[in-house]
């Protein structure tokens, strides 16, 4: 098998002009070493089992192969919602590109890599504990079946770098098809560089939508499909507890998905106004709020493309995005709740059964999970759920309800159990679990909880023996952790 440094390719990307990107090398890491790889990512790969020294030196920077050329994309964007006319790649670099076993081509990009023309006056190094934290997301996002760039390795150095406190450098070497975002659109727009946008668009549509390709009218046709795939990315993200923390225009993917992972969390109890980003003091990016903040990002990507699709047509596209989001959201919510028949009620069903989660902080994930063994008839399948519950009773009262629609389905308690577990994870990144495995990394050099966290992740639907602890809720005494954006 051969190694990274003789599978990559010169990027796709490195073909647009220079508009699009500043060509930039790695900064060397001191002293690198191996942390994390993701065998079942290097096997889809064609990469062997474990990295020899060579494709360690490639993972962080240190190698660049003869045949490749490094750069970093220039992108502007939405921040809170506040137009910032230049950022880009500032600590990422897009070394190459590499062809899976199934012939799909993914850019490898290396985040922490060093400092660019975009970095603004800052390091251009990822630390330890934020690369741990994107490493075991995409692989999570990517084991409940969420669309996400997928994470292969992380090289880390004893070199320090300087955040609230001093911590360490790492190199996250991940995957995408794309990384271009909605902001690489507005970066041009917003100068008025029209030939540009097209330029970009006719890119993205020949290498991810090429159905599209040479039609009339390809643009709104992929504004039509980028709304779609964001409504059924941010329905997922809703019914599986995930807040992405900072859905600025900049980290939202052309493609759909999850892209640039910082403060975000999943909820453990169900809270609808849930922030993890303790920078976000107004809530833009609470949980609740997602839906909501996709459409009005899909309006700014609508408006960046405004030289290329006329209004009423942008305006068509984005009137989907409601029906498609609630749709999907409510897709999922079914089989979540073991409803095959769908019912004129079963938004309010799942309406109620949030605000009773919310009223008794119940913990969200374990009680879905455990609502799959709940039987109507016996008292003792309801007891595990009541004790998730602050308030019994609100729960008990919603267990009624859940009865008398379950008297509609037609299916086997077993089957119905069966499709339920294939849709509610025992296994979530919950916070203080990813907390963890951070603490046995920066404090110990213990990097194997990351991946015992990545294996269950990956199958998060099915038991593993000797895991039970891992299913639970956190500790009563965890408390709500907020999450700084310093990464
Ligand atoms: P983020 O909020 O992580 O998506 O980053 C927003 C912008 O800041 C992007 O343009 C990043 O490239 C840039 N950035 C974040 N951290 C660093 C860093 N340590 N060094 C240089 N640029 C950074
Ligand atoms: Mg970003």
């Amino acid at each position: 098998m051969t190694g990274l440094e003789h599978r990559l390719l010169a990027g796709a990307y490195a073909r647009l002009p220079t508009d699009f990107y500043a060509p930039q090398v790695p900064t060397p890491l001191p002293q690198p070493y191996l942390i994390a790889f993701n065998p079942d990512l290097g096997e889809q790969l064609g990469l062997p089992a474990a990295p020899g020294p060579r494709d360690i030196d490639t993972l962080c920077g240190n190698h660049v192969p003869a045949r490749v050329r490094p750069l970093a994309a220039v992108y502007a964007g939405h921040q809170f919602g506040v137009y910032v006319p230049q950022l880009g790649d500032g600590r990422a670099l897009l070394l190459g590109d590499i062809i899976d076993a199934d012939g799909n081509r993914h850019e490898l990009q290396l985040k922490g890599a060093g400092r660019t023309p975009f970095s603004r006056g800052a390091d251009g190094r990822a630390v330890l504990r934020s690369t741990i934290r994107e490493y075991l997301a995409s692989e999570a996002l990517h084991g409940l079946g969420i669309p996400s760039t997928r994470a292969l390795a992380i090289v880390g150095s004893d070199q320090p770098v300087y955040r609230e406190r001093i911590e360490t450098a790492a190199v996250l070497a991940r995957l995408a098809p794309s990384h271009v975002r909605f902001g690489s659109f507005e970066y041009f727009h917003y100068q008025g560089r029209d030939a540009q946008v097209r330029a970009l668009a006719d890119f993205v549509i020949d290498g991810h939508f090429p159905a599209f390709t040479g039609h009339q009218d390809r643009h709104a046709r992929l504004l039509d499909a980028v709304v779609e795939r964001t409504a059924h990315l941010v329905a997922a993200w809703q019914a599986q507890g995930f807040v992405h923390g900072v859905m600025n225009t900049d980290n939202m993917s052309i493609l759909g998905l999850t892209l640039d992972y910082g403060p975000y969390g999943f909820l453990d109890h169900f809270e609808a106004v849930r922030v993890f980003n303790h920078t976000d003091r107004h809530g833009r990016y609470a949980y609740a709020n997602q839906g909501r903040i996709a459409l009005w990002n899909l309006h700014a990507l609508a408006q960046a493309l405004s030289s290329l699709i006329d209004a009423p047509r942008r305006e068509a596209a984005l009137e989907r995005f409601e029906p498609l989001f609630v749709g999907a959201y409510g897709a999922l919510m079914r089989r979540k709740l073991g409803l095959r028949q769908p019912q004129a009620e079963d938004a309010e069903l799942v309406d109620s059964l949030l605000h009773a989660l919310q009223d008794g902080r119940a913990d969200y994930p374990a009680f879905l999970r455990r609502l799959g063994a709940f039987r109507p008839h016996d008292a003792d399948t309801r007891r595990p759920l009541l004790a998730l519950s602050r308030t019994p009773q609100a729960i008990d009262a919603w267990l009624d309800a859940y009865s008398a629609r379950l008297s509609r389905e037609t299916d086997s308690a077993e089957a119905r159990q069966a499709d339920m577990d294939a849709a509610n994870p025992l296994y979530v990144l919950r916070t203080h679990l990813a907390e963890r495995a951070i603490r046995l990394a920066t404090d110990q050099q213990q990097y194997d909880e990351i991946e015992r966290l990545r294996q269950l992740l990956a199958r998060p639907f099915s038991p593993q023996p000797g895991a039970e602890a891992y299913a639970e809720p956190p500790p009563a005494d965890a408390g709500d952790i907020v999450l700084s954006c310093s990464s």
